[in-house]
């Protein structure tokens, strides 16, 4: 399959071809661990296993990595970035979004790091993100990658791209690496003072360029540190991904890095430094994909707007005032393009809960006809060609829908042949965790069996009709109501569906 991408590097959508064939080579720079991932994060992560998906779709091993930053927060300043972590929690307990008992000690930065890593972890597979079900192996820690750091810290220094300042703290010398600025259009000139990285209290005197950015801060007071040849201390941002992308996907030099589009600089910028400067080689990664920032009801997230909303608000209801799917979620961060900026709407999340009912229902009657058995399929299928062939053009998320909903309008009569395409289509949109080699993990289903206590008030909705009592027939139907189903009334009988938003 003929893939296309818009790589950042070029500013242009370039046929892709990775360095193995058929291996993909990709890594996605993950969450900081210091507060709930919301919805903007997600759409970057979800865009990132979009790609995926649609690359494995075209027949290609996609070996994906993502990090957990677990250090970065907490080495921005000193203890004032300690108190903002700690008061974070303590509001969060106060919302009731962490549970009393969890992080004890708000000044532990392992149990703040440890806590949010777990309810990442859950946020992103119920997302369908599939890279969160390979956890640990394909997504490591900061935390214990440190000997990595110090490691390529002294080859940088050996290789003259980094020096020790007379403060003791340890730089990449951004003059070192001619091509610096390369990704982001910045030229040497241009870069302010403070520019490379996200610590703030570095003695910008004792830099040879203001560019410089952070490797290594001795600093025998600060809450995480570890031992290096430069004292004890703590490691910069941008060294963990150059670090982790090599020791797990095994080489200098890969083929898909992806992010959101405000990593472009410094992060990625300073991670190709990082690695070029380390293996000599011309790439770190091949394409650079970014994608573009969220906005919610065409404003930018902030909580001092009260737009902001973490993925967990909006399963909960309290984004909408009704419990979200979370297959409602995922699909509307991945159905406009990654490289729009995406407009997060209640009408949008409304609109995506009705496509998902209706596939949801579709494959509930393919499945009623086949018994569940589904025919082989490939993508000579014409239906599957041109959808995958929309997915392989840089990511055409709407194309690929577009034929999706022209295919449910044709004819269905081969019900095997259709519940495999349908299953095909959904290896990608992930709207209900099948056939994806997902099996033993815990995620819910839209469209699955409702549970016992509605059947127990439809069952007696029922009787009471037949009794004629229908002050405990509406009783039960306004329970149902709450509890989020839609009440059908029949002749003799009363159906309940679970409404996914
Ligand atoms: P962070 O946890 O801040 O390191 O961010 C994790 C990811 O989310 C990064 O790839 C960011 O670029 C991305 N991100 C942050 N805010 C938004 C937003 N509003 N829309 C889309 N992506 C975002
Ligand atoms: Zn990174």
């Amino acid at each position: 399959m003929n893939f296309t991408l818009y790589n950042s590097l070029t500013n242009q959508q370039e046929s892709f071809t990775p360095i193995d064939k058929g291996v993909v080579k990709m890594y996605s720079c993950g969450p900081t661990v210091y507060d709930f991932a919301h919805i903007g994060n997600f759409r970057s992560f979800l865009f990132g296993d979009l790609m995926r998906r649609s690359l494995e779709l075209g027949g290609y091993e996609v070996q994906h990595v993502m990090n957990i930053t677990d250090v970065g927060h907490m080495v921005e300043g000193e203890d004032d970035k300690m108190l903002a972590a700690a008061t974070r929690v303590k509001e969060n307990k106060k919302s009731g979004r962490v549970p009393e008992g969890a992080i004890e000690d708000p000044n532990d930065p392992y149990q703040i790091a440890d806590y949010y890593t777990n309810a990442f972890l859950e946020d992103s597979r119920k997302l369908g993100y599939k890279v969160a079900y390979e956890y640990p192996a394909s997504v490591p820690k900061a935390t214990d990658h440190i000997a990595g750091m110090i490691e390529m810290i002294e080859l940088l220094i050996q290789r003259g791209h980094a020096y020790v300042s007379s403060d003791g703290v340890v730089y990449f010398s951004v003059e070192s690496f001619p091509e610096y600025g390369k990704l982001s259009g910045n030229t040497m000139d241009k870069l302010q003072s403070g520019a490379g990285g996200r610590v703030s209290d570095v003695n910008q005197s004792m830099k040879k360029h203001p560019a410089d950015f952070l490797l290594w801060k001795p600093d025998q007071k600060h809450i995480m540190k570890w031992d290096s040849p430069w004292g004890v201390g703590y490691p910069g941002w941008h060294i963990e991904c150059s670090v982790m992308a090599k020791a797990v996907l095994g080489q200098d030099r890969i083929d898909i890095h992806t992010g959101g589009e405000d990593l472009i600089f410094p992060h990625h910028e300073c991670e190709i430094a990082q690695s070029c400067g380390c293996s000599g080689e011309s790439h770190f990664a091949n394409y650079w994909v970014h994608a573009r920032f969220l906005f919610v009801e065409g404003e930018k997230m902030s909580k001092s707007k009260g737009n902001f909303f973490t993925a967990r608000d909006v399963f909960e209801g309290k984004v909408t005032g009704k419990p979200v799917h979370p297959a409602v979620l995922r699909f509307e961060l991945i159905k406009s393009h990654y490289r729009s900026n995406m407009n997060f709407t209640t009408k949008g999340l409304t609109d995506s809960a009705a496509t998902i009912t209706k596939l949801i229902d579709f494959r509930a009657m393919l499945e009623s006809k086949t018994g569940g058995k589904a025919a082989d399929v490939d993508l000579s299928h014409p239906v599957l060609k041109e959808f995958s062939e929309a997915l392989a053009d840089d990511l055409n998320i709407a194309g690929a829908l577009g034929v999706m909903h022209g295919w449910l309008k044709t004819d269905h009569s081969d019900a095997e042949l259709s519940l495999a395409v349908w299953q095909k289509m959904n290896s990608v949109l992930s709207i209900a965790p099948i056939n994806e080699g997902l099996a033993g993990v815990e995620t819910a289903s839209p469209g699955g069996g409702d549970d016992d206590e509605a059947e127990t008030w439809r069952k007696a909705m029922v009787e009471a009709r037949q009794n004629k009592d229908f002050a405990t027939s509406d009783e039960m139907r306004d329970k149902l109501i709450e509890a989020g189903y839609d009440v059908q009334i029949g002749k003799t009988d009363v159906t309940i569906k679970k409404k996914l938003a």
